[in-house]
């Protein structure tokens, strides 16, 4: 089997490569997987198979690309879960905000391995986010047996779809529609919800929120899986193949965790009683099925269609500037301890978070002390040769 367990999270940010099966029509056409794997390497190695693909593919030649995650075909959304996403939740009990980000072209396994279905071969496969629900009620269970009088752990959720800059609440049915009144499609629809940016603590940090969105707090993970499924149905799924709106949004599935801890100080106060310090916390754990990265000119799109690519493509060009800018300043954390003079602030890499929508939203659960991990879905046909030579550069900027 391709792609082992590697368990230990060495940094904030970490780039899986995810390739799916050849699908029957693939096969059916004689297509060929271009993909494979180097384990001494651990590249994901792209060859162009014979001339004529050569030719189409503009010169292209075997391309290598370094990750530290490599899940083949044969690897399972579970077996992934285990490998590099249960460790987000038990952070984000302990207070750390997490994202997990599927990116790639459509068809590439984005929303299988969020949310999973009925796969390539038939057999229904449980996403990521199904795991994520389970896990976070077996943890909050185990803590509400341990907990002190005083003491809370409320887990609530809201699901976002971002199309055109415009944020939509995945919780209510039509919330899409474009023929509701008011939808322009140019951004300036009335029901649309607006993103605030509230300052917390003196260090500038601020805390994104979207104004108005139903966040439904839940008691059972049958509960928040029933929502999720509602926020999954809710996202807009009107037809044909490459403009398909679904392909052309972000949908954002947030999970919270509000906490209440009370630690019993081992001192007596005036009545006597132990004196408790009371604390508080809320986690996020957004879990991001991204719009498609397909290159525009392969759609030949005009009009409306093409501001829609060029609104997708400004937000996952800033969420990779972005996580560039955190993966530098991660390497810089490592080595920069032996260089550092006392009294001077170490400069921070400006993050260009307000580039983007997504990345505003994003913007205090990516790097800093939250962890991230980047889940980049590859189709393995060779057909697909340059856009998962894109996505894979993407990728790697991030590495
Ligand atoms: P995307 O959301 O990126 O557009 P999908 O998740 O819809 O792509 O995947 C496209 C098709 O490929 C779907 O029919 C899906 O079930 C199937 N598929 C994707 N990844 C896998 C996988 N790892 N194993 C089996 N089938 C897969
Ligand atoms: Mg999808």
């Amino acid at each position: 089997q391709e792609g082992g367990a590697q368990s230990e999270f060495s940094s904030s940010i970490q780039v899986a490569v995810r390739v799916r099966p050849l699908n029957p029509r693939e096969r059916d056409e004689g297509l060929r997987a271009c993909v494979n794997f180097d384990e001494e390497t651990r590249q994901v190695v792209l060859s162009a198979v014979d001339k004529n693909t050569l030719l189409q593919l503009r010169g292209a030649t075997a391309k290598g690309y370094a990750f530290d995650r490599r899940y083949g075909q044969d690897v399972t959304s579970d077996a992934i879960y285990d490998d590099c996403v249960a460790q987000l939740v038990e952070a984000v009990f302990k207070g750390y905000n997490a994202t997990v980000l599927a990116y790639g072209q459509t068809g590439s396994g984005k929303t299988h391995t969020m949310a999973g279905g009925a796969g390539i071969h038939g057999v229904v496969e449980q996403g990521i986010t199904p795991r994520v629900i389970q896990h976070i009620f077996a943890l909050a269970e185990a803590i509400r047996k341990k907990e002190k009088p005083g003491e809370k752990t409320q887990i609530a959720a809201y699901g976002l779809e971002l199309y055109n800059e415009d944020l939509r609440d995945l919780a209510l049915a039509g919330g899409r529609d474009e023929s509701a009144k008011g939808w322009d499609g140019k951004g300036g629809n009335p029901s649309a919800l607006k993103l605030q940016e509230r300052p917390v603590g003196k260090e500038g940090r601020v805390v994104p929120e979207v104004v108005g969105v139903t966040e439904r707090v839940v008691s059972s993970a049958e509960e928040l899986t029933n929502f999720f499924n509602q926020c999954v149905d809710n996202r807009s799924t009107s037809s044909t193949k490459l403009n398909d709106r679904s392909s052309r949004s972000h949908a954002i599935f947030t999970i919270t965790i509000q906490r209440t801890i009370v630690e019993v100080l081992n001192e007596l106060g005036s009545d006597l009683k132990a004196k408790v310090r009371t604390s508080e916390f809320t986690s996020k754990l957004h879990l991001v099925d991204l719009a498609g990265s397909e290159r525009v000119k392969r759609s030949g799109v005009t009009g409306k269609e093409l501001k829609e690519a060029t609104h997708i493509n400004s937000g996952l060009l800033a969420l990779g500037n972005v996580i560039v800018a955190l993966a530098g300043e991660d390497r810089g954390a490592e080595g920069s301890a032996k260089k550092e003079t006392p009294g001077v602030e170490k400069k921070k890499a400006h993050v260009p978070y307000r580039d983007s929508k997504l990345t505003r939203l994003l913007q205090d659960s990516l790097g800093g002390n939250s962890l991230t991990v980047l889940i980049s879905c590859i189709s393995p046909s060779e057909a697909d040769f340059e856009e998962t030579n894109n996505t894979l550069k993407y990728a790697n900027r991030a590495c």
